[in-house]
C-alpha cells in the first residue's frame, strides 16, 4: 500500500515550530503533501503563534516546489452539529445548511485564495464533515476533488473525485495489498513520538506524493460502497467516544 500525507489547519499563525519540523521529514524523503489551507482562518484552536506576513508567498513557494493546496473549508468554524454523509464527527461549518449558503461560503473561500494568487480544485472539508449540498456547491464552484472518504485507492462519486484516507493506519502499515491511502496529520498537535513514528512511516513505507496520486484513474463507487463507508465512519465516531469515556 501506498502511502500519501495530508496536512491539515494550515494557517498564518499555526505552530511553526512544529510545521518545519514535520516538512524537515517530508523534505528528507522527498514526500510532497497535500496541504489544507484555511481562507479566512477564525478558530482560536488553530492560531498558536504570531501570524507570519509571508504566509501567501510562502504556501506559493511550497506549491511551486511540488506541494499540492486544499481549501481547508472558509472559516474552521463549527456551526452546525451535523456529520454529514462521512459522519466521523458531528460537528461541521458546512453540513446541514441549504445549497445556496454553502455555494456562498465555498465562493467566498475560493475569491480569498484567488485574491492571494492560489487556485485549487480540491476541498478538504474541516472536521471531514460535508453533505450533498456540500458537494453540489463545490461543483458549481469547479471543484473536482475531495480530500476525504474510506478506501484504498481514488473512487469517483456524486461526479467527483474522493482521494481516501486511512480508516486504520496499523492495518494499512501491515496490508499487502496494491492501492494508496492517506494519513492525515495535524502537526500544530503533535506530539515527539508522533514526528519519530511518520519518520519511521516515510522511511519503511512505499510513499507517494499527492501530485502522482492525482495521477491514478479513480475506481467507479456505487451507492453500496458509499453506504459501506457511512457505516464505517459511523462505527469510528461511536467507537472513539466510547474509548474516550
Ligand atoms: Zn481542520
Amino acid at each position: 500500500m501506498r502511502i500519501a500525507i495530508r496536512m491539515d489547519d494550515i494557517t498564518p499563525d499555526m505552530d511553526w515550530d512544529k510545521f518545519n519540523k514535520f516538512k524537515t521529514i517530508l523534505d528528507r524523503y522527498g514526500v510532497k503533501p497535500l496541504i489544507g489551507v484555511v481562507p479566512d482562518n477564525q478558530d482560536p484552536k488553530l492560531s498558536l503563534n504570531e501570524a507570519h506576513e509571508d504566509f501567501w508567498d510562502y504556501i506559493k513557494e511550497l506549491q511551486n516546489d511540488g506541494w499540492t493546496i486544499a481549501m481547508h473549508g472558509l472559516s474552521h468554524l463549527y456551526t452546525t452539529k451535523e456529520g454529514g454523509i462521512f459522519p466521523l464527527n458531528h460537528k461541521s461549518e458546512f453540513a446541514g445548511y441549504s445549497y445556496d449558503k454553502q455555494c456562498e461560503m465555498i465562493s467566498k473561500g475560493k475569491e480569498l485564495l484567488a485574491s492571494h494568487g492560489i487556485y485549487t480544485d480540491i476541498f478538504m472539508a474541516p472536521s471531514h464533515s460535508y453533505d450533498v449540498n456540500t458537494i453540489e456547491a463545490l461543483k458549481k464552484n469547479g471543484f473536482t476533488k475531495i480530500t476525504d472518504g474510506f478506501g484504498y485507492e481514488p473512487y469517483e462519486r456524486y461526479g467527483m473525485t474522493f482521494y481516501p484516507i486511512s480508516a486504520n493506519r496499523g492495518s494499512v502499515l501491515k496490508s499487502s495489498r496494491d492501492g494508496a491511502v492517506t494519513f492525515v496529520v495535524h502537526t500544530n498537535t503533535m506530539k515527539d513520538k508522533e514526528f519519530d513514528y511518520y519518520e519511521q512511516v516515510c522511511q519503511n513505507q512505499s510513499m507517494i506524493s499527492y501530485r502522482d496520486l492525482f495521477r491514478e484513474t479513480p475506481v467507479r463507487r456505487g451507492i453500496f460502497g458509499a453506504l459501506r463507508e457511512r457505516l464505517m465512519a459511523s462505527a469510528k465516531y461511536t467507537l472513539v467516544r466510547l474509548r474516550s469515556k
